[in-house]
């Protein structure tokens, strides 16, 4: 089902981060948080609310996606834990949430959009763009 917003979709109108990986059917970003090095977004391109809304094999290629990303990033930072989620309450347009998460990050045990539960995270590395690309790749060469 099409979105009455559609015209003030922010990631219609913008990539929303910098593109890593990109098939005809979505890209992956990589999201500039500091205390989040690896936090990715799986965005679909075309402007859909649901997940149900996508015909059933592009639902299994994005969430493949998703996977690749998934081992892509835990191969690079061996993450204590990876959340995952689909939000879209600001932003109705199916993407996914990708944070690797460490036991003393700024808010674990808690999601990232809780309160902060310590000022600062101990620095990680940042996450290089073409390094995470290509573990994309390998990963869904794999699947
Ligand atoms: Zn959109």
């Amino acid at each position: 089902m099409a979105d009455s917003g559609f015209n003030n979709c922010e990631l219609c109108g913008s990539p929303g981060g910098e593109v890593v990986w990109e098939s005809a059917l979505c890209r992956v970003v990589m999201v500039a948080d500091a205390d989040y090095p690896g936090y990715c977004r799986i965005i679909l391109h075309k402007h859909l609310r649901e997940m149900t809304d996508l015909p059933e094999k592009e639902r299994m290629q994005l969430m493949s996606v998703v996977f690749a990303v998934e081992s892509a990033v835990r191969g690079l930072y061996q993450p204590d834990k990876v959340n995952l989620a689909s939000l879209g309450n600001m932003t109705p347009h199916v993407h996914w949430h990708l944070i690797p998460r460490w036991r003393d990050d700024r808010h674990f045990p808690h999601p990232v959009w809780a309160a902060a539960q310590r000022a600062s995270a101990p620095r990680r590395s940042p996450v290089d763009g073409r390094q995470l690309g290509e573990r994309i790749i390998a990963a869904l060469r794999s699947t």
